[in-house]
């Protein structure tokens, strides 16, 4: 696969130096997609869209950014806790003045959502739920092939379903919801919290700086129990909210993304057992529950797929 354009990072920073960061990536990255033949081909293999729609891309860009509260209509984005000073912010036409043309925002998890829907693990699906689990727990709802995000652009935050009454809370504050229980943070934080109160772990002699999701991964890989069921439980509360979201939904497809699903069946296995206990079982057995395709581009393919999308007025689909 081929990576087109710098993929910025949008997690760090006031607006102005954010907005100069996707836009420079944006402006002269466009240009080399539309002046490179082989480029051409290899943005619309990745966008899963045909040829045709070199006007589209061109005329339009979209930038997929990690937002709590946004109205992509308007291109404003509310407020995010996880940038700092992102408060009623029109970002849409401020990287329309820097890249100079029409440009269009969506939640970085609904690009993702929206690539793999179109070009990725849910190819086919006409109603798919997306799910990255990360440090946080974010999603994107796909219904007759397209995003779902309700009366004010927010809807899809799967992360924040609950699940118990007494778990640790999120990083919003939410108790017992499954960001608080099942994200990287929280899988880590919990390893920290067991060692602290003195769990027998291989874990033990590390620096705490350095016992994330990705250490206690390889740990429960070697056998770790401690680690073994901080997987288990976290996969356990995420097949619980899957299970729940099938029974409201009935989507065609699942599609679960984001660093944690490097931890393959230390996570899924425990969570397909729980979507059983959960899920009716007509509707679970025609869900497909599948890990995404398309790794850390899929942001940055769903953003151009979003661009097309979005100013050429009809869905990839139907081109
Ligand atoms: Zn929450």
């Amino acid at each position: 696969m081929t990576t087109l354009l710098a993929y910025p990072n949008v997690s760090e920073g006031r607006d102005p130096e954010v907005i100069a960061r996707i836009g420079a990536a944006f402006g002269p990255g466009l240009l080399d997609v539309h002046s490179d033949p082989d480029h051409h081909r290899s943005a619309y293999t990745l966008a899963g869209a045909p040829g045709e729609l070199a006007g589209a891309v061109l005329s339009g860009a979209a930038a997929a950014v990690d937002l709590i509260a946004i109205d992509p209509h308007a291109g404003v984005v509310h407020d995010t806790p996880n940038m700092t000073g992102w408060n009623e912010v029109p970002a849409a036409r401020m990287l329309s003045e820097r890249v100079g043309c029409p440009v269009v925002i969506c939640h970085d998890a609904a690009a993702a959502g929206y690539a793999e829907l179109k070009a990725g693990a849910g190819r086919g699906a006409r109603h798919l739920l997306f799910i990255t689990v990360s440090t946080g727990i974010g999603g994107a709802l796909f219904i007759g092939g397209d995003l779902y995000d309700g009366a004010t652009g927010s809807a899809g935050e799967v992360g924040h379903t609950p699940i118990t009454d007494e778990g640790p809370a999120c990083g919003q504050g939410h108790p017992g919801c499954l960001e608080g229980i099942a994200s990287g943070t929280a899988i880590a934080a919990r390893a920290h919290a067991e060692l602290a109160a003195g769990a027998a772990s291989s874990l033990r002699g590390m620096d705490l700086a350095s016992i994330d999701a990705r250490a206690i991964t390889t740990a429960a890989n070697e056998g770790d129990e401690l680690s073994l069921r901080l997987f288990n439980d976290a996969g356990h509360a995420l097949g619980r909210a899957i299970g729940g979201f099938i029974n409201v939904l009935a989507p065609d497809a699942i599609v679960i993304g984001g660093g944690l699903i490097n931890a393959g069946d230390l996570l899924l296995a425990p969570a397909r057992h729980a979507v059983t206990q959960i899920a009716f079982a007509i509707p679970a057995s025609r869900c497909r529950i599948v890990t995404a395709a398309l790794g850390t581009d899929a942001g940055l393919i769903g953003a151009v797929a979003w661009a097309v999308r979005s100013f050429s007025g009809r869905p990839v689909a139907e081109l």
